[in-house]
């Protein structure tokens, strides 16, 4: 078996430790409904990129399923809708 020839200190092995982490995944939001989704990609919510639809999200589900997912939509749009609105509003003020 191999064995280490020196000590490695706290030291030095903190300083080759330091470079090891996982770095947070940058996400951008949908400009359809608004929920956070990895860039230059599908929304998985919505079905939507670059105000597209490619994927029939209300497809598979069933009736129940599609009502509440419909009015999720329609809720964040409202949601988006105001929130622009608002944003106008503060920055004509400013
Ligand atoms: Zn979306």
């Amino acid at each position: 078996m191999a064995v280490p020839r020196h000590k490695h200190t706290r030291s030095s092995v903190g300083q080759r430790r330091m470079h090891i982490f996982i770095t947070p995944v940058s996400l951008a939001t949908c400009k359809k409904c608004s929920k956070p989704i990895r860039p230059h990609s599908i929304c998985k919510h919505c079905g939507y990129y670059k105000d597209k639809e490619f994927i029939n999200v209300l497809g598979k589900l069933t009736k129940k399923e599609k009502k509440i997912r419909e009015k999720e939509i329609k809720d964040t749009q409202k949601d988006q809708k105001l929130g622009g609105g608002m944003s106008m509003e503060e920055l004509s003020k400013k």
